[in-house]
């Protein structure tokens, strides 16, 4: 393969320059693009120690390679630098159009480095690219923001941040347009500190495609695998709201910053039904037949006129759950985080763990300036609107959980989050999964959405006395079908046994995720399920002309996987910092709590199956050498020896 024509966009805001540079067929082959070519660029170019707030960090955008073609949800791309909020390797994946605009451009990567003095923002159309005056758009919220910018740049997608990004809220997201967002890891306070209020973006150009009858096979393959996906049917009609009811059953959701495991309304406040009521039309991104987005409108009532994309449960177990508000003030609360360019996962744990603590008496009336409880949702926005702002008690809840818990008397024993993320939704001790285990492996700290079992079946809810499986609970015909290595999938699931191997099916889900966010397709169970290195293959090589097999697919996801890791050593992450919070391990709920020592087991077989360390989670230099990240590993070793000096 020769010749590719994507090309690195470099800006330096500190110096405003430009430069663009070449993807090498050797990046392309290792790395593929999205959160790979973000993980090889970004160790390179981040000093380690680098402040995530200052002139070093580096804000990478990277389109999947895939993306700009018809294979069914090939729309997303990876942001990715380093987290403000938890210090390590921060990452996050976004739909929508933005990345098709990047690829139409010329561009695979977008790279931000330095800080400007004064707010700006960067168009890109083709080859003309601008860095212009963002003064006027300064202080602006999103909706608004993305309206002005949209007469300016007619056609245009836009990243862009809201106030909490301009004000350095640790968990501040970019947003992606209105409505889509990167969400977790704190990149809209990366923007902020750039002073970086938007990028927008629009290409003109076509792609060659190497060969046009094989891109369409495939993607006509993709598209019917997806579809005869068991749970095709359900998703396009609820999206991820089908999943809710069943996880409140299990008494595993966030109730009440995961005091209660569940709510007795809950099936009212977060079923599927939400969508009955309020879902106008579905709504799809780039080249998706699922179209799991809705339109949703309040049409009477307080939050009369609200109308937010998505009814999903992200937002529903965030502020439904962990705040314990109804309906309409989840509703309501999407709208709030959409504009203020807020991550609607940590915010609701923030608040959440607020609330809390009020509740508890460790923050006064005083402290707070009114009164907060569960399910107050005039309260809850008040103190949203005070964090993102960095007002009042909001400074210091601006910090994130972790960081506030620290400057709290008795705060770290209700902060929930995982390495400095506020977790999302799913309670361990409630359902023990794949994904729950996966919460602590998650190269980017507590987040749920880096390792899922892509045939989880949420009917079961058993698991043996070691953690180490769940239930598989399907049939032969689901085995056979799976796009998995035969190798693979007899070490991850045992038919004759009905189970799941938890540690083997992590790592096979956590790279066949990566896989996904490098190539730029969505991870909803109906792809999970059916899409796997064996078409995502044949769909690269009709694209690009690259000759690659499925397993060096697997392996370059892998790599980048390995490679996140290493940057996450390299900025200290300790082995005991993959630890649930105490809450879980000492606290029951519905009497049950997690035993400490068998989860570090599972985690050790984990880093065993992994080929890691089993005690440090370092990955060995067996390891490092088959994946060809050897130069990696002995920066890594050096700078953890001055450290220690
Ligand atoms: S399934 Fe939903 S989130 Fe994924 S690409 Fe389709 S519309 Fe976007």
């Amino acid at each position: 393969m020769k010749d590719y024509p994507g090309k690195i966009l470099e800006i330096d805001l500190s110096h405003r320059s430009i430069s663009l540079k070449d993807i090498e067929a050797e990046m392309l082959k290792q790395y593929l693009g999205g959160i790979g070519f973000n993980a090889r660029i970004l160790y390179d170019q981040i000093p380690a120690g680098a402040d995530p707030l200052g002139e070093d960090n580096v804000l990478a955008f990277a389109a999947g390679t895939l993306v700009g073609t018809p294979f069914p949800t090939a729309s997303r791309t990876e942001a990715s630098a380093k987290s403000p909020l938890s210090g390590q390797f921060g990452t996050s994946n976004s739909g929508a159009f933005f990345g098709l605009q990047m690829k139409t451009a010329g561009y695979d990567v977008i790279l931000v480095k330095g800080q400007s003095s004064d707010p700006v923002y960067i168009a890109v159309e083709d080859d003309k690219i601008q860095i212009l005056d963002a003064a006027f758009l300064w202080g602006r919220e999103c909706w608004e923001t993305v309206d002005i910018l949209e007469q300016k740049h007619y056609g245009a997608e836009i990243a862009l941040i809201g106030p909490a990004g301009e004000n350095l809220v640790r968990f501040a997201s970019i947003e992606n347009g209105r409505y889509d967002g990167w969400g977790r890891s704190g990149l809209g306070a990366v923007m902020g500190s750039k002073k970086l209020k938007a990028i927008t973006i629009k290409g003109s150009r076509g792609r060659k495609v190497h060969n046009h009858t094989d891109l369409l096979d495939a993607s006509r393959k993709g598209q019917q695998l997806i579809k005869s996906a068991s749970s095709y049917m359900a998703f396009t009609e609820y999206g991820t709201l089908n999943a809710s009811i069943t996880y409140g059953k299990n008494k595993a959701i966030s109730a009440h910053n995961f005091t209660l495991g569940t709510l007795p309304n809950w099936k009212e406040i977060g079923g599927r039904q939400i969508v009955d009521k309020y879902g106008s039309r579905h709504v799809a991104c780039q080249s998706c037949i699922i179209a799991c987005g809705h339109w949703a409108e309040i049409k009477e009532g307080k939050y009369a006129g609200v109308k937010v994309k998505d009814l999903e449960i992200t937002p529903v177990m965030s502020f439904g759950a962990t705040v314990g508000l109804g309906t309409e003030a989840i509703i309501k609360a999407s709208e709030l985080c959409q504009r203020y360019g807020v991550d609607m996962v940590s915010a609701g744990g923030v608040l959440g763990f607020a609330i809390e603590l009020f509740q508890k008496g460790i923050l006064s009336q005083e402290e707070v300036g009114y009164e907060l409880d569960f399910g107050d949702d005039e309260a809850a926005f008040k103190l949203l609107e005070q964090i993102v702002n960095r007002k009042g008690i909001g400074d210091l809840l601006a910090e994130g959980t972790k960081r506030a818990a620290e400057q709290i008397e008795q705060g770290e024993r209700y902060a929930i989050h995982i390495k400095g993320m506020e977790i999302p939704m799913i309670d361990p001790r409630g359902r023990w999964s794949t994904w729950t285990l996966g919460m602590l492996t998650n190269i980017r700290g507590g987040d749920h959405l880096r390792c899922r079992n892509p045939v989880e079946n949420l009917r079961y809810n058993d698991r043996d006395e070691d953690y180490m499986k769940e239930r598989f609970g399907f049939k032969q015909s689901m085995y056979d079908r799976l796009d998995m290595p035969e190798e693979q999938k007899s070490k991850a699931i045992n038919l004759e046994n009905d189970t799941v191997d938890i540690p083997e099916m992590s790592k096979w889900a956590e790279d066949l995720i990566n896989l996904f966010n490098s190539v730029g397709i969505c991870i909803r169970p109906p792809v999970m399920e059916k899409v796997g290195p064996g078409i995502i293959a044949e769909a690269v090589r009709a694209y690009i002309g690259l000759d690659i097999t499925p397993a060096e697919l697997a392996q370059s996801s892998e790599r980048a996987w390995n490679l996140i890791k290493l940057f996450n050593l390299r900025e200290g992450e300790e082995a005991d910092a993959s630890k649930f919070p105490r809450r879980f391990y000492e606290e029951e709920i519905d009497g049950e709590k997690l035993d400490e020592s068998k989860i570090q087991a599972v985690l050790e077989r984990y880093y065993q199956v992994r080929g890691w360390d089993s005690q440090s989670g370092r990955p060995e230099a067996q390891t490092l050498r088959r994946l060809n990240l050897m130069w990696a590993s002995s920066e890594t070793r050096d700078s953890d020896e001055e450290n220690c000096d």
